[in-house]
């Protein structure tokens, strides 16, 4: 059956020309609220989850602020994904829709630093948190002080903003034109990674990941309709680079400053008796050397950062350090909801959507002390 034992349909495409056609068709115009509500609300971070909430409050009838800590609407849309990946036309033309609609956008305003989470809280009568998962996990492993390795975010963000016209001095520019390049982190942050560095130009780019190759076909463990864990080959695979599973990184090894080598060695993954996650061995005499100047740490996200902004608020945190909310995506703090990666930790776009569209049904809920108008 299709997506079970053969190739999935490609719902992705025929999703993507039916919202295609529909702004081709005029089919999405602004819906401004017919009625006001007098309540305002405040959305910190403009990512996906963001955005969609954003619209469906305003929407509602709230006054609505969209504040950013960049200089443009998007989050990860517009400084993670890559250009080639995700144009930026998709969500300006979405964005010229919501500020008809009467969305007020605040960019370059650092919530808890700009404006304080006090001001913040006297001056509107909710808030959502939608400020992602945004620190990075690091490789603290001996040469990480070496020159020439950046988590991926500073690669990948830097190349959106080029894209957009902005420019970047010598000292600044990070770029893998003819480097050999080492991308450590095998998922989606680590595949636009790669597909960036060809584009740069770069001379080799290899991609290590710590974990198993994953099988072809779906595997036994993640049954229909469980999302299988299986190979997967992105485009910019495709474009060329060698992929390696089953490696940990040990020390990096540089010259005058700047990162030359990365020692690697080859691992075993043994499964444990009592069915627990498998035990990672090193494998005796499989140590390695690859050629690296630059490297680029694509190894996920941890948590959203803990700074003012959450701190200020007083909001508590779930064990793994994200914003902990009830099912309502209500904080701690009451008039306080959190939805998108800053709740759930790092996850996927049509999650963080899907999130802040929800959040936005229980902040208007709460709001009118009743029932939402919002459907989802
Ligand atoms: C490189 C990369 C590639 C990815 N590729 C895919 C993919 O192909 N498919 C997929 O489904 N998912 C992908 N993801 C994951 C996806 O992008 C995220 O899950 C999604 O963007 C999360 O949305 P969000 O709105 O919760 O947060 P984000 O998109 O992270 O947006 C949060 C926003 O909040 C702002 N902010 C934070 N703090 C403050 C503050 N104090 N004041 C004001 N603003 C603030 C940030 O600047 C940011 O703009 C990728 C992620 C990365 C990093």
């Amino acid at each position: 059956m299709v997506g079970i034992n053969r190739e999935a349909v490609s719902i992705r495409e025929i999703e993507k020309s039916i919202a295609e056609e529909a702004f081709e068709r005029g089919l999405c115009e602004p819906q401004p609220p017919k009625t006001k509500t007098g309540k305002s609300v405040a959305v910190v971070g403009s990512g996906p989850a963001g955005m969609a909430a954003a619209q469906q409050l305003t929407r509602a009838g709230h006054d609505v602020t969209l504040f950013e800590k960049n200089e443009a609407v998007g989050g990860l849309l517009r400084f993670g994904i890559p250009d080639f990946k995700l144009e930026k036309t998709v969500i300006d033309r979405r964005l010229k829709q919501m500020t008809a609609e009467g969305l007020t956008i605040k960019t370059g305003v650092k919530v808890g630093t700009d404006i304080t989470v006090a001001d913040l809280r006297k001056q509107f009568d909710a808030v959502l948190l939608t400020g992602g998962s945004e620190q990075p996990r690091d490789l603290p492993i001996p040469g990480r002080e070496l020159q020439g390795i950046h988590v991926a975010m500073q690669f990948l963000t830097q190349e959106n903003r080029r894209v957009a016209g902005a420019t970047f001095s010598a000292e600044e520019t990070i770029s893998a034109k003819d480097k050999h390049v080492v991308v450590i982190g095998g998922g989606d942050t680590g595949s636009d990674c790669v597909g960036t560095s060809n584009r740069h130009g770069a001379a080799s780019v290899t991609q290590l990941e710590l974990l198993p190759k994953p099988p072809k076909e779906r595997a036994d463990s993640t049954p229909w309709p469980l999302w299988p864990q299986m190979l997967r080959t992105s485009t910019s695979h495709d474009e060329g680079c060698e992929r390696m599973w089953s490696i940990l990184t040990k020390s990096f090894e540089g010259e005058d400053g700047q990162v030359k080598r990365i020692n690697c060695v080859r691992l075993k993954w043994v499964e444990r008796e009592d069915g627990g996650r498998p035990e990672m061995v090193e494998i005796p005499g499989s140590e390695f050397v690859l050629e690296a100047d630059l490297v680029l740490l694509a190894m996920g996200f941890l948590h959203p950062v803990h700074d003012a902004l959450i701190k200020d608020l007083n909001v508590d945190l779930d064990p793994r350090g994200n914003v902990q909310v009830g099912a309502d995506f209500m904080t701690s703090e009451a008039g306080v909801f959190a939805a998108g990666d800053m709740a759930t930790g790092q996850s996927l776009v049509l999650k963080a959507i899907d999130g802040g569209r929800k959040a936005a049904a229980s902040v208007d809920a709460w709001l009118r002390g009743g029932v939402s108008v919002l459907t989802n």
